[in-house]
């Protein structure tokens, strides 16, 4: 029999490893959630199903009784979106903390909301300095909201968020963290680590389905956002809180099936517990990194200030980025891209979602193989007795 879908062709019954920072490889138990009812989103049973999602994503985001989360039907960026439209009152200000591409989109999003900013721009794969932070602050009290990444994708640069959210509250600011990348996989706690507002997604870390964002906080800072004007108003958060937690019904259509795999996605996360997956994930992407070392990569980050959901690092010598794309693709793998300035020689491998050391190792083993430059040396150079140096 045919498959409908015709662009997954013969032999692509097999999954690929998507080696891309989501949407990732799906446990089969959130895949096959993905089949329930057709439901209408105004019965009880998703009234009670919007309830658990809500209540499970607080939970994992390390919020208590006073937290809730609201679920959006969009990308990662819709959550971040409507935090900064809505969270950031008139007459305020945003201090953008910039050490990348989506630290950078935290700027394109204010300005779009004509929201006043000031980028503290560290560069791209720098840390975070909280002592800039806090000058940069100080020296503006109308920046009354700081917003920061906490796994800066387009490096795999891991940044502190408490140290920050620690400097912003002793000078009586909010923080707005996007979370898109880390929530499930790195520590982070709206209540320990003093997150004001959390932005998070379900098809990366937290291992559901493309197609739900959320945003979680105080109730009482959902609560205050009734004072702030309407920049937005399908990402207008106030009307979202308010349908969600006073109705208990989504304010527009919700995208079903992908909130029937995030309940079973964010199960299997509860159960496995944060410690554990983080364990999890960083022994993958140590497994990834030392194998990528022994064949002469060379990493963009040193240890200490890396994530554990995913590894920017120099292309091969005498290697396009699209060659080998091809030729690990050929191989079942998708590898990732690197963004703007660091395209032309670097790229990025994901370890997020149900990825597995064997699939790690076959992918090193295929990456070994993969010939390079006019001569077909190969990472693993056979004749040279070991396992391939980079040739500068
Ligand atoms: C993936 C990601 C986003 C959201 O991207 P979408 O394409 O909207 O899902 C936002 N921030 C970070 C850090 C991300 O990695």
């Amino acid at each position: 029999m045919t498959t409908p879908l015709s662009f997954l062709a013969a032999d692509a019954a097999e999954q690929l490893v998507l080696m891309n920072p989501g949407p990732v490889v799906l446990d089969e138990r959130v895949r096959a959630a993905l089949a329930g009812p057709d439901l209408c989103h105004r019965e009880p049973e998703f009234a009670d199903l919007l309830a658990r999602i809500r209540h499970k994503t607080t939970l994992v985001a390390g919020g208590g009784d006073a937290h809730t989360s609201v679920l959006l039907t969009g990308s990662g960026t819709s959550a971040v979106e409507a935090a900064i439209g809505s969270a950031v009152p008139p007459d305020a200000g945003l201090l953008v903390v910039d050490n990348g591409h989506y630290g950078e989109r935290f700027e394109h999003i204010a300005t779009a909301y004509g929201i006043r900013t000031h980028r503290l721009e560290l560069g791209w794969a720098t840390p975070v300095d909280p002592a800039r932070v806090e000058q940069a602050l100080a020296a503006d009290p109308g920046l009354t909201h700081v917003g920061m990444v906490q796994h800066e994708t387009s490096t795999g640069m891991l940044n502190d968020v408490a140290a920050v959210a620690r400097i912003a509250h002793e000078l009586g600011r909010e923080v707005i963290v996007d979370a898109v990348s880390s929530v499930g996989a790195e520590r982070i706690s709206l209540a320990g680590d003093g997150v004001d507002w959390l932005c998070g997604s379900a098809n990366k870390c937290l291992e559901g389905a493309p197609g739900l964002a959320f945003v979680s906080a105080a109730r009482t800072a959902f609560e205050r956002l009734a004072d702030h004007p309407n920049r937005t108003y399908y990402l207008d958060l106030h009307r979202h809180y308010t349908a969600q937690e006073k109705s208990g019904l989504p304010a527009f259509t919700p995208g079903i099936p992908a909130c029937y795999a995030f309940e079973a996605a964010l199960d299997l996360a509860l159960a496995e517990g944060q410690e554990a997956r983080h364990a999890r994930y960083a022994a993958l992407a140590e497994r990834l990194r030392a194998g990528l070392e022994a064949l002469g990569l060379e990493l963009l980050l040193p240890p200490g200030q890396r994530a554990v959901g995913l590894t920017a690092l120099r292309l091969p010598a005498g290697t396009g980025y699209e060659e080998l794309h091809q030729a690990m693709r050929a191989a079942g793998f998708v590898i990732y891209r690197a963004q703007e300035r660091l395209a032309a020689d670097h790229w990025r491998l994901s370890t997020m979602g149900r990825i597995t050391a064997a699939d790690i190792d076959r992918f090193l083993a295929v990456l070994a193989d993969v010939p390079r430059g006019a001569d077909h040396e190969r990472l693993a150079d056979p004749a040279a007795g070991r396992l391939g140096r980079q040739h500068a």
